[in-house]
């Protein structure tokens, strides 16, 4: 257990004074002065000589005995340091030793420094950089110290932040809880990245009660003294540096606070890796005082008011910190320090190349190279960002922190898989049952669509007899051989167990109804394609369907369309399975599965990308009879599938579409887009018709003809990412289409700079004439 309690011993003036006579033999008065954790007092004689007399709180001798050595250490280090001077007891001893009710505290006497504390001043910039230059001149005075107390657990140290996430709900205000549940999260993920850094003994409490302000003869302000080294750790240097610039940077601004590095590096170099994390070590220094004074408010009274303005100071810089963000923080600090950003070195294209093919895909002409996702955005080593139009996975936004929280907290615990009991898995499959029609009441855990696909390819066979598969034109279902076969658009040779469907008709909404004549065809279709495969000596064993046709153009029919087609599948004895890869968790706004804006009612439902928001999952849903009879004929188990962090990926990403009303985002800001690209496509004689629904969009690129169509939309996507910044990507199959396709935390601020971006690339093509 971490020591969260501040507890001084409490002696009276009377008593210290009797302590500095017996044990010092100094006749002294004395005024107590405050202290966290040990009982200070300032003593002073007769004669005008002033010492500081501490009651040291630590019982434990090792930690004790290291707060004087290292006074000690640094008087011989760097004898101008101004630190107070240890004094001895009469036998001549560091340590001396003071009774209370029957326990034995160590006292240490030191000299007083002058000055005013500078948690009372205020801190311009000179006296920032000094304060910098300070704590630099403390920290390589101490590089060759040692001490066997430096391995202390203390509540204090950032690397234990995580620790501390249990006390998170007695966080009064829930926006500073989101806030620091937000930095714990992050603080997780870099630790391992802080074992790489340079580490030696550090102060680490350089916090504005511990240092102190003495006017030089010149008359501007210095620093006097640096005290208390009751907190020392073995710990990664920039952890000091942390600790100053979050407490003493009065205002939280990224210029003050670098005043501070700048100071630091002009005594102690730094390195790019450590100006890499200072950002979030800064962050999860405020997140500890706020977490240790909630802790502290329900349980230690007195101990949470000594914390009572460190706090308000902690919430208003995270506050300010998170809203200033890392990258701009980080640019204005690896500049401060004169570290070159070790990020911004370029990749090496043909190393790429050299180490997986070159034909692994890249977007766009000029490749991107992404660091760091949030939300809908992503940026690149430079800290640029880039608007997100493109990706699903991140459903519910890159990074969302109540699915990395998730992801991280299991993978913390537990991850095996599903041959052993565990409840999470469970839970999730409750939760997506629970959203399906009753007869779709049990799941099959995979870790990709394709598998999802695989596997209900292999399920639809077994349970039909039948070989045929029936996709719409162009589909796209998955890499596996199997159904690569489903996929003939993706440079799979025609595969003769498949036929395929021709796409709905162009220009129908799904609240559309759907003439007699139009029926009459979706029906003969399905009909050609059956008989196709009865000629071929097959019958359908399942029909796919893409909800939102994405692949195929992106459609958006209305159910008597699809229940035209399904009809005819089922007679000949096929079943049908909705792939819910791109359509599932509600983008399409109106519904959470596609097949039920579709108007279907699947015997199978396949899900993968956007289920683990970047965790690998994929799902099959299905009713239990048939995957009890698969699971009896063949066996069925995925060393991955259903493992204990991607089933927590799953709950937390369906929690935060509930809480956030993604759905309903998905439905107002994709109505909002989709009006705003209506208005911009009647401006521009190269904009044509916006297919989809809800948070899947695509716009119609026309041109004289189909190939100058396909070179315009190229142009435009590659104009988008590389001047206005947005992604976007190219779909149909005549790639013709501007795929819009976001994660559903995407809103109409959003679609504006979108719709800006495409509105000037549409005039640059008009220029040009392309
Ligand atoms: N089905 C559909 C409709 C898809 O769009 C995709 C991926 N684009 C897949 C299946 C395959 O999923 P994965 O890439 O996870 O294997």
């Amino acid at each position: 257990m971490l020591a969260l309690r501040s507890a001084p011993p409490v002696f009276g003036t009377a008593e210290a004074e009797r302590v500095a006579r017996e044990v010092y033999g100094l006749a002294v008065s004395v005024r107590p002065l405050s202290g966290e954790r040990d009982c200070n007092f300032h003593a002073r004689t007769a004669d005008g000589r002033e010492y500081v007399l501490k009651i040291l709180g630590s019982q434990d001798p090792l930690t004790t005995d290291c707060q004087v050595r290292v006074l000690r250490h640094l008087a011989d280090q760097d004898p101008s340091l101004p630190v107070p001077k240890v004094y001895p007891t009469l036998l001549g001893a560091d340590l001396g030793q003071a009774s209370q009710d029957g326990l034995d505290y160590a006292t240490c006497l030191t000299g007083f420094l002058p000055g005013r504390l500078l948690v009372d001043c205020r801190a311009d910039r000179p006296l920032l950089r000094e304060v910098g230059r300070i704590v630099a001149r403390v920290d390589r005075a101490l590089q060759g110290f040692f001490h066997p107390a430096l391995a202390q657990r203390i509540a204090w140290d950032v690397r234990r932040l995580p620790e501390l996430i249990e006390f998170a709900p007695h966080i009064g205000s829930p926006d500073v809880r989101l806030q620091v549940e937000g930095v714990v999260a992050v603080m997780h993920n870099i630790l391992p990245s802080l074992r790489g850094l340079r580490s030696q003994a550090i102060h680490g409490d350089c916090h504005a009660g511990n240092l102190l302000v003495a006017a030089r003869a010149t008359g501007d302000d210095t620093v006097g003294g640096i005290l208390d080294f009751g907190d020392m750790i073995h710990a990664p240097l920039v952890v000091e540096l942390a600790v100053a610039m979050a407490e003493t940077g009065a205002a939280p601004d990224a210029d003050v606070l670098a005043a501070i590095l700048s100071g630091y590096v002009g005594v102690q170099e730094l390195q790019a890796a450590d100006v890499a994390v200072l950002y979030d070590l800064v962050c999860a220094r405020h997140a500890t005082t706020l977490l240790l004074h909630a802790w502290r408010v329900q349980h230690d009274q007195p101990g949470a008011r000594l914390l009572d303005e460190a706090v308000a100071h902690a919430a208003v810089s995270l506050d300010a910190l998170l809203r200033l963000g890392r990258e701009t923080i980080t640019r204005t600090w690896h500049h401060a320090a004169g570290t070159a950003s070790s990020t911004t070195s370029v990749i090496d294209l043909g190393r790429r190349q050299r180490l997986m093919g070159a034909g692994a895909e890249l977007f766009y002409e000029q490749p991107l190279h992404l660091v760091r996702g949030e939300a809908v955005w992503l940026y690149d080593p430079q800290g640029r960002a880039y608007l997100d139009v493109y990706n699903n996975v991140p459903h519910v936004g890159h990074c969302h922190p109540t699915v990395v929280r998730a992801i991280a907290r299991q993978t913390a615990v537990l991850a095996t898989h599903t041959r052993y009991l565990h409840e999470r898995i469970l839970e999730y499959a409750e939760e997506l049952t629970a959203r399906c029609p009753p007869h779709l009441d049990a799941c099959i855990f995979v870790n990709s669509g394709s598998e999802a696909n695989d596997v209900a390819w292999r399920i639809a066979q077994f349970a039909t007899g039948h070989k045929g598969g029936m996709i719409l034109a162009h589909a796209y279902h998955g890499i596996t051989a199997a159904v690569a076969a489903l996929t003939p658009g993706a440079g799979q040779p025609r595969d003769p167990r498949v036929v395929t469907l021709s796409v709905p008709p162009a220009g129908l909404a799904v609240g559309d109804t759907l003439s007699m004549p139009d029926l009459a065809a979706a029906g003969a279709d399905a009909d050609r394609a059956i008989r196709e495969l009865a000629e071929r000596g097959l019958a359908p064993a399942a029909f796919y369907l893409d909800t939102a046709a994405t692949s195929s153009g992106i459609y958006d029919p209305p159910p008597a369309w699809a229940q035209a087609v399904t009809a005819r599948v089922r007679a000949a004895g096929g079943l049908i399975v909705a792939d819910e890869v791109q359509y599932g968790l509600g983008r399409s706004g109106s519904h959470f599965w596609g097949f039920e804006r579709r108007g279907l009612v699947p015997d199978m439902v396949t899900l993968g990308k956007p289920v683990g928001n970047g965790y690998p999952m994929g799902v099959v849903i299905a009713g239990r009879s048939l995957i009890e009879a698969f699971q009896a004929q063949y066996g069925f188990f995925s060393t991955f599938g259903g493992n204990p962090v991607a089933a927590s990926a799953g709950l937390a990403v369906l929690d935060v579409i509930e809480r956030e009303q993604l759905v309903v985002n998905a439905r107002t800001t994709g109505g909002y887009l989709r009006e705003r690209l209506q208005r911009l496509a009647a401006q521009h004689a190269c904009l044509g018709a916006v297919r989809g629904a809800g948070l899947l969009l695509g716009l119609e690129i026309v041109g004289p003809n189909p190939d100058a169509a396909k070179r315009r939309t190229k142009q435009i996507v590659n104009e988008l990412a590389s001047r206005a910044r947005v992604l976007i990507g190219s779909e149909g199959p005549g790639a013709n289409l501007l795929k819009l396709r976001p994660p559903l935390v995407f809103r109409p601020e959003h679609a504006d700079l979108l719709v800006e971006a495409i509105g000037l690339a549409a005039q640059n093509i008009e220029r040009r004439a392309v």
